[in-house]
C-alpha cells in the first residue's frame, strides 16, 4: 500500500498538520507501505518556496520520513490538462459575488451549490462573454457513498449537495479536486489520511477517480484540533505553529502529546513516531474534534 503527506505550502506547519501527518505516517508504516510527500503548491498567490523548505524540515525534525517526493503541483499543469480534456466540462462566467448572494444554498464545506446558471449557454451566448471563464464539471443526480475507515459511511448527492464544481479557475490554475486525484493516481496512492474538513471533498474525488479510470483510494478522515471554544486551530494560532512549539518542546514531547490526544497512547509519554508503529491501531483512534488545552501553551 502507499500513502502520502500532502501539505499546502501556503504557510508554516501548525499542530493540526502535524497531527494528520502522524496518523498518515503511522498507518503507512504499520502496514509496511510506501510513504510519499507531495507539496500542494497549486495557488501561486499563496504558496512560497521558503514554506516548502520549512515543511520538509519540520516533518524530519518531528521524526517522519518518506520514500519519495512527488513533483510540485505547480509543475504538473500538463498532466492536469490531459485529464481535464477527458471530462465533460463547460465554461462558467459567474462572478464570485453573484454566487455568494445571500439566498444561495451552501454545501457542507461552505462553497456555494452551483445553481447551473452557465450549464446550458448556447455557443453564441458563450462567444458574447468578454471575461475569462472558470470551468465546471457537469455532475449527475447521483449519490456517492464513501466508507471512511474512521468516520464510517458518508454520502452526498452530487447534484443536490454539491452541484457542478470547478476544475479550472479563470486564471488557468487547476482546482485542488482534479490535482489531488491526478497526483494520487500518478503516485499509486491507495490510502489517504487527512483532516475531517476534507471529508466532504471525498465524494467529488471518488467520482473523478471513476470518470478518469483511476483506482479508488481508501480514506481516513481524522479529527480536527480546536481551541477551548470549539474553534478550529489555524494559522492564526501562531503559538501552536511548529516554529513556536519547537522553542518550548522537544519532538518526542510533541509526538507523545499528539499520540495521546489521538488515542494512540493511553497516557502521555514522550515518543518518537517509530516507537509507536508496533502499537498503532486505527481502532483506538478518536473520531471527534480534539480540544488543545493549556498543556500546549506553557
Ligand atoms: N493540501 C491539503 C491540505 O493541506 C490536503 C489535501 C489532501 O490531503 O487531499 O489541507
Amino acid at each position: 500500500m502507499t500513502g502520502r503527506f500532502a501539505p499546502s505550502p501556503s504557510g508554516t506547519m501548525h499542530l493540526g498538520n502535524a497531527f494528520s501527518a502522524l496518523l498518515a505516517w503511522l498507518s503507512v508504516r504499520s502496514q509496511g507501505g510506501t510513504m510519499l510527500l507531495r507539496m500542494e503548491d497549486l495557488d501561486p498567490q499563496r504558496c512560497r518556496a521558503e514554506y516548502i523548505a520549512q515543511l520538509r524540515e519540520d516533518l524530519s525534525w518531528l521524526g517522519f520520513d518518506w520514500d519519495l517526493e512527488q513533483p510540485l503541483q505547480s509543475t504538473r499543469t500538463a498532466a492536469y490538462l490531459a485529464q481535464f480534456r477527458k471530462l465533460d466540462t463547460y465554461p462558467c462566467y459567474c462572478s464570485r459575488d453573484a454566487l455568494h448572494a445571500a439566498s444561495a444554498p451552501h454545501a457542507s464545506d461552505g462553497t456555494v451549490i452551483y445553481p447551473g446558471t452557465c450549464r446550458n449557454l448556447t455557443p453564441s451566448e458563450r462567444a458574447s462573454r468578454k471575461k475569462a471563464p472558470s470551468w465546471r464539471l457537469r455532475v449527475p443526480d447521483r449519490t456517492i457513498e464513501i466508507v471512511d475507515g474512521l468516520q464510517g459511511v458518508y454520502s452526498e448527492n452530487l447534484a443536490k449537495d454539491c452541484g457542478d464544481f470547478i476544475l479550472r479557475r479563470a486564471d488557468g490554475v487547476f482546482a485542488y479536486q482534479l490535482a489531488v486525484v491526478t497526483d494520487d493516481a500518478a503516485g499509486g496512492v491507495t490510502e489517504v489520511t487527512r483532516g475531517l474538513d476534507l471529508l466532504s471533498s471525498s465524494p467529488r474525488q471518488r467520482y473523478l477517480q471513476e470518470l478518469l479510470g483511476f483506482a479508488q483510494v481508501r480514506y481516513y478522515h481524522v479529527p480536527l484540533l480546536t481551541d477551548e471554544t470549539g474553534r478550529r486551530l489555524s494559522k492564526r494560532d501562531g503559538d501552536l505553529d511548529l516554529s513556536a512549539l519547537r522553542l518550548r518542546m522537544t519532538a518526542p514531547e510533541i509526538i507523545g502529546r499528539l499520540a495521546f490526544a489521538a488515542g494512540v497512547l493511553d497516557h502521555f509519554e514522550p515518543a518518537t513516531p517509530e516507537s509507536l508503529v508496533p502499537i498503532f491501531d486505527w481502532k483506538t483512534v478518536r473520531k471527534d474534534s480534539i480540544v488543545i488545552g493549556s498543556e500546549w501553551k506553557v
